[in-house]
């Protein structure tokens, strides 16, 4: 990968996030040359273009030969020395360009085609490493395997994208494997481009990419959008249950793991359950509509000490919601831990919000609080954007989480999950369609009281009287 230093005859703002200024890019005249680029890096006066087409940047498994026929290198299609008989009698060149590719037969990686260093394809591609080649070839394998008839980096010229394997079907699946980074424009990109073309993009991260966090699944960058939905459990058996989650596969150990039943702690923090399924004892449907066991259990244990660690020990780092916050219990005369235990929920849902559960919920209580008389959802969307008008930090307490791969949830949707939850817990009553605060919700407890009532609180909404 090099960079190269250009200077753009478009207008930049010293705000201008990278993603945006390939939109701007792409909006202008350089829609080709775009598509060479792996990375940009945006600095004052100048950007940074960093181009990905240097050696082992692009590994295919597949080149079409000179006489017109297509070749794989996936085992065990060819012998090393039938290769080499091959490399020295043929031509090979790209499925996608059609430019001559090299054919690569070394120790250290597996054997592949490679474009030559000063020739890029015509489609994004991002480094490889060997574990993305031998990832890919054993999912190919795989899906054959279990009689998927796969095929291995179709190239869909419409899109200009060529998934690493792609089952066809009356479910049309696009597997992406995808081990290295790649900028959160490009992702949702290639994403919407495969959903327009009614094709379901099931996004598989390099197991190097899976990281902890004391108890916590840690998701940064595109990683999040990569979260999936699948109905995991029969509807109301476990309330806590997610459908939401993250698959990784480890071609070393070949072994695919989730990190399932997804609840958002933070902005990239995630409570999980890891499961995990050898190669051999899962099939493909299996990884795009899973179902997962659900330890209520652990759920709650893992809730509960993150629930009481961020009443008694708050992170040094304060960020600017939680500072937003802290500011409005200040003036609101109310200490910041110790915040009523109907504050701090978990549901599903509230996965498509990036601030903590707690934060956002601890100014609808204070809204709430301020409210004499009956309100509404609306009331309370009505109230936040008031909010937002007066402090430009209140727009990130409710900022939405990109899931492309999940069905929508609106603010208003979530916000009713939340005062419906509240009136299961008798904090709230509900008559028609309006919510009036019960004579029970502004109750003060000690901070001892405080946390067995967090556990009570979420026992009773797993068994609603
Ligand atoms: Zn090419």
């Amino acid at each position: 990968m090099y960079a190269k230093k250009v200077f753009l005859p478009v207008y930049l703002s010293e705000n201008e996030n990278p993603g945006s200024v390939e939109d701007l890019l792409i909006d202008q005249f350089f829609f080709i040359c775009i598509r060479r680029i792996c990375r940009i890096d945006v600095e004052y006066g100048s950007i940074s273009l960093f181009y990905g087409w240097i050696e082992g940047c692009d590994t295919m498994l597949m080149a079409k030969m000179d006489d017109g026929r297509l070749i794989s290198l996936i085992p065990p299609a060819y012998t090393l020395t039938e290769l080499q008989t091959l490399r020295a009698s043929r031509r090979f060149y790209c499925p996608v360009c059609r430019s001559p590719v090299i054919l690569k037969l070394g120790r250290k990686k597996k054997w592949h085609f490679a474009h030559h260093t000063d020739e890029a394809c015509l489609i994004e591609t991002e480094p490889e490493t060997p574990g993305h080649v031998t990832g890919k070839a054993d999912l190919y394998l795989w899906a054959g395997r279990h009689g998927r008839a796969p095929k291995l980096e179709r190239y869909f010229p419409d899109l200009r994208q060529r998934p690493d394997v792609y089952l066809p079907g009356i479910h049309p699946t696009a597997f992406e494997y995808q081990c290295s980074t790649i900028p959160e424009e490009t992702f949702i990109r290639r994403t919407l481009g495969y959903l327009s073309q009614g094709i379901d993009p099931a996004w598989i991260l390099g197991s190097t990419r899976r990281k902890r966090w004391g108890a916590f699944t840690r998701l940064t960058g595109f990683e999040p959008m990569t979260i999936r939905y699948a109905m995991t459990s029969p509807a109301g058996a476990y309330p806590f249950s997610s459908s939401y989650y993250v698959c990784y596969y480890d071609p070393n150990e070949k072994v695919f793991s989730f990190a399932a039943h997804l609840h958002a702690a933070s902005e990239t923090l995630f409570i999980a359950q890891e499961i995990s399924h050898s190669l051999r004892n899962i099939r493909p449907f299996q990884v795009v509509t899973p179902t997962f066991p659900f330890f209520s259990d652990t759920f709650k244990q893992k809730w509960l000490a993150r629930k009481k660690q961020q009443r008694l020990a708050p992170s040094i780092r304060c960020g600017d919601t939680e500072y937003l916050i802290r500011t409005l219990a200040y003036r609101m005369r109310l200490d910041f831990s110790y915040y009523p235990a109907f504050v701090g929920l978990p549901h599903e849902d509230y996965i498509h919000l990036q601030t903590p559960p707690y934060l956002w919920q601890m100014w609808v209580y204070f809204m709430i609080r301020s409210l004499s008389g009956c309100f509404s959802a609306k009331t309370l969307i009505h109230l936040y954007l008031c909010f937002c008008r007066q402090n430009h930090h209140a727009r990130k307490l409710f900022s939405m989480r990109r899931l492309p791969l999940c069905p929508k949830r609106s603010l208003g949707q979530l916000i009713e999950t939340y005062l419906n939850q509240l009136v299961l817990l008798g904090a709230v009553k509900k008559a028609g369609g309006a919510y009036r605060a019960s004579a029970t919700f502004n109750h003060r407890l000690p901070i001892d009281e405080l946390l067995k009532e967090d556990r009570r609180m979420l026992e009773r909404l797993e068994r609603p009287m």
